[in-house]
């Protein structure tokens, strides 16, 4: 999608912090990190919304990377949190799919 900022990082004409990278995915620093660890996780398919794939393989594959940048990232032991914001109420900002892997804090419940 030529407008769409995470496509542009996914092709690598805008930049970001890329923690991990291979042909379906890429991994990156949040600009506004919520947390000491904020990753972003997507894919580099343009899938707008959660609810815009059924693509088992893809959901599947995209938080198993999330365990292995967590132990890459050292949260893993002490533990992390993975969002997915999905439409207006959830506050989901930028419609390319896209995974906050969050850690190095403790965490309160529920979420705000
Ligand atoms: P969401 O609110 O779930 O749609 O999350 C969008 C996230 O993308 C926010 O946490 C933003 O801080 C982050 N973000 C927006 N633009 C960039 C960018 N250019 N590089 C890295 N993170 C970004
Ligand atoms: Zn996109």
């Amino acid at each position: 999608m030529e407008d769409c900022i995470f496509c542009k990082i996914a092709k690598g004409s805008v930049s970001a912090k890329v923690v991990y990278e291979d042909d379906e995915f890429i991994a990156f620093h949040d600009i506004n990190p919520q947390a000491p660890v904020h990753i972003l996780i997507i894919p580099k398919k343009h899938i707008p919304r959660l609810c815009d794939t059924e693509d088992k393989e893809l959901l599947g594959k995209m938080l198993i990377l999330a365990n292995k940048i967590a132990e890459k990232m050292g949260i893993l032991e002490d533990g992390y949190r993975v969002v997915i914001n999905t439409n207006r109420n959830a506050g989901q900002t930028i419609d390319h799919l896209h995974l906050h892997l969050l850690g190095g804090r403790i965490m309160n419940w529920p979420p705000g």
